[in-house]
């Protein structure tokens, strides 16, 4: 089994970003106060320096007017200065994730929000993808690990991770042809699947979720999308005791994390060279 460095990756993806040294800004917009959204700003910041990418913090108070929100986000539209933007998440209860994503400008829409980039997915027209589905891409990519003709088992169906990536795994435009199958809470008999994969990706949110008792004995490629807290400590949804029975794995943390954060300023740069 080979433990898969996903800060490796992320640092060879941000040497190229940060090569062509394009002078890009990102806003990134949020309210109020979450400690695990504050600490994903901090990741992305320290990489944006490396990236020579300028990131600016827009905070608003956790009680802001919906409106007062809104509106800040359309400034942001229409600033100049600002190539990138970025609401981050958890909202508070008064905002709208699906409103965000109606007045997010598509050009400058690089966590791929939009209907507009979303829907370019569908019909395998896209210029981005959202960053994690994305950065399980570039794993295999860098990796050299084959997608055509592989059987990869998604567990999770969310709007960021599972479906956009059901739909990349399967695209013609980047040459995947794998043959996929997307599980989620209400499949029955998950392991009956797992068990047959060549590749899993876990995309869950249950801390260590994943056991040994899903995996074959094909030695399977596992990526694990989870950021999960278990008595304080990070760790994803793949138990670790499921290493030794794969060929390769992502650890969390230093796997998928890093790497999302690399595609999301990937994802500017290729919004930029095509729209500017
Ligand atoms: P989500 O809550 O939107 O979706 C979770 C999915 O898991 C759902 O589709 C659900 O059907 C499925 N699921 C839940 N219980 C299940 C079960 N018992 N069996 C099978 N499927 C089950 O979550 P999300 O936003 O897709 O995030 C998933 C995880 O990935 C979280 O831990 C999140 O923190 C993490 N995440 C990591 C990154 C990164 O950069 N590494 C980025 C985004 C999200």
């Amino acid at each position: 089994m080979k433990k898969i460095s996903g800060r490796k990756i992320s640092q060879k993806i941000i040497e190229i970003i940060a090569n062509k040294n394009k002078k890009l800004s990102i806003a990134a917009l949020y309210a109020g106060n979450d400690p695990s959204m504050l600490s994903y700003i901090k990741s992305k910041k320290k990489r944006s320096i490396n990236a020579g990418i300028e990131l600016i913090i827009v905070n608003m108070p956790e009680n802001v007017e919906a409106e007062d929100f809104y509106k800040k986000l359309r400034e942001l539209n229409n600033d100049n200065g600002i190539n990138g933007i970025i609401v981050e998440k958890p909202l508070p209860s008064q905002l709208d994730i699906r409103t965000v994503a109606g007045i997010i400008d598509h050009k400058k829409d690089i966590d791929c929000l939009s209907y507009s980039n979303n829907g370019r997915l569908i019909s395998d027209e896209f210029i981005i993808a959202p960053s994690t589905a994305m950065a399980v891409i570039n794993i295999l990519k860098y990796e050299n690990i084959e997608i055509k003709g592989k059987h990869i088992v998604i567990i999770g169906r969310s709007e960021i991770v599972g479906k956009p990536l059901l739909l990349l795994l399967t695209s013609k435009k980047l040459n995947n042809h794998a043959t996929v199958t997307l599980c989620h809470s209400r499949t029955e008999k998950l392991e009956k699947y797992t068990k047959n994969a060549d590749i899993i990706v876990a995309a869950i949110g249950k801390a260590n979720f994943l056991k040994n008792t899903y995996i074959g004995e094909n030695k399977p490629i596992l990526i694990d999308v989870g950021i999960n807290y278990d008595n304080g400590k990070i760790c994803g949804d793949i138990d670790p005791e499921c290493y030794e029975r794969s060929s390769f794995y992502t650890p969390v943390p230093g796997g998928v994390g890093p790497v999302t954060v690399a595609t999301l300023f990937e994802n500017l740069i290729k919004l930029n060279e095509k729209y500017d």
